[in-house]
């Protein structure tokens, strides 16, 4: 039986990588999924992929909060409401040292995922129905210190904090908030983190980082999808204000 029939779906970042993964298994699950990124081109890609019946796209900078509502305004004249919201956007900002890191980085960083996932929570929920999950893609470093990457972690961190705070508030409507926390996951934004942070080559970079996993390997964005599904459907009805590993072991 389908997890996520007639369930509709919002997920940032779904034209590429965890985000797209994610919206091919909600979409097989019968769910409809409105993408939003910033590229024209990847999102149209993702739609004729996914099928025009089942998936449409915006265009809008999570951090901007006019297009984050322009996109909910649209999304809700097409589906009416949301049961799902998926806040997955991110970038890794910079890698470098404390005294070395871009100030102007460190800002934006915090921007994409931490105003990013409050912007999907403020114009998000007023359009869901009660009972239904939020879910914001925070990573291994939102539980455990990594050098090098100040910003990031500190943004994965924090986006633990706006997590417990809404699912808090939106308890009372059912509507359950959880973060996720994948560990190295194989798409090119782990790959570009790898290499800059080792200076090697994908392949030595990524069996490097392997070893630092208890359970030997990189996360499938395939793997992080079905947990996405989980907590997103009613077999996770009691289940909020809860940090979801799926990282073979690194936070542990
Ligand atoms: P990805 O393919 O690069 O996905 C990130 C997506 O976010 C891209 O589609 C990107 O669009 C979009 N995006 C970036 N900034 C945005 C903004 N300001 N507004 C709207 N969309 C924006 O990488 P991924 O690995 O799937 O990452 C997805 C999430 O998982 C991120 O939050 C990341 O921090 C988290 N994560 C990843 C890993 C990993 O190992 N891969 C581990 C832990 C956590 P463009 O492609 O157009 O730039």
């Amino acid at each position: 039986m389908a997890l996520l029939t007639d369930k509709v779906a919002l997920i940032t970042g779904g034209e590429s990588g965890i985000g797209l993964a994610t919206a091919r298994l909600f979409v097989a699950e019968g769910a409809l999924v409105h993408l939003v990124g910033i590229e024209a081109d990847k999102l149209d890609a993702a739609v004729d992929e996914l099928g025009a019946d089942h998936a449409l796209a915006s265009v809008a900078d999570v951090t901007d909060e006019a297009a984050v509502k322009a996109a909910f305004a649209r999304g809700g004249e097409r589906f009416g409401h949301y049961d799902v919201l998926f806040s997955n956007a991110g970038i890794s900002g910079a890698v470098a040292k404390l005294p070395d890191y871009p100030s102007d980085v460190f800002l934006r960083t915090i921007s994409v995922h931490m105003l990013g996932a409050f912007h999907i929570l403020k114009h998000g929920t007023p359009l869901m129905n009660d009972g239904g999950s939020v879910t914001i893609t925070s990573s291994v470093v939102g539980l455990v210190g990594f050098g090098d990457l100040s910003a990031y972690v500190a943004a994965k961190h924090g986006q633990v904090g706006l997590m417990r705070s809404a699912a808090k508030e939106l308890a009372p409507r059912r509507i359950r908030v959880n973060t996720l926390h994948p560990g190295p996951t194989s798409t090119p934004f782990q790959d570009d983190i790898e290499m800059t942070a080792t200076g090697k080559s994908q392949q030595d970079a990524a069996e490097l980082f392997d070893e630092m996993i208890p359970l030997g390997r990189h996360t499938t964005p395939e793997e992080i999808a079905q947990a996405v599904l989980y907590l997103s459907s009613d077999a996770a009805a009691m289940v909020t204000s809860h940090t979801l590993s799926v990282d073979g072991g690194m936070s542990g």
